[in-house]
């Protein structure tokens, strides 16, 4: 079912400033930088052992990470899980009443399938499935 925590979104302003705490001062390794057109996100996965760190800059205002940052600031954003068959874990989530964001899995960063459950079904947390070939 659930594998593990693939990794933690974290919304930033600029990219290129975070990296400085993370790979220069904390010396975790980048794993690369890429965009997602369907977000309108630069998107820098950094490599913490198991779990990966997201960090997510807006490319407009547009993106939804434009409106997280208006409105909270610096700071994480999502917790992504790990998962097989994400249109099952899709099923079985809807049937146990958890609101989807995406109810159909939609292509995300570093070729994963991805969908979103609604933070009012989970606590005000944004949870990810995420599933990579
Ligand atoms: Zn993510």
């Amino acid at each position: 079912m659930i594998k593990k925590i693939d990794h933690i979104g974290i919304a930033v302003r600029s990219i290129e400033d975070s990296l400085k705490f993370y790979v220069d001062i904390l010396q975790l390794p980048l794993l690369g930088i890429e965009t997602v057109e369907s977000e309108q996100v630069k998107v820098a996965f950094i490599s913490a052992g198991e779990t990966k760190l997201e960090l997510l800059e807006p490319m407009s205002e547009k993106s939804p990470v434009a409106a997280f940052l208006e409105r909270r600031g610096e700071g994480i954003h999502h917790v992504a899980l790990g998962v097989d068959s994400i249109e099952e874990r899709i099923k079985d989530m809807k049937e146990h009443g958890i609101k989807m964001i995406h109810e159909q899995p939609k292509p995300g960063a570093g070729g994963a399938q991805i969908a979103f459950m609604h933070p009012k079904s989970t606590g005000n947390v944004l949870v990810e499935l995420c599933e990579k070939k």
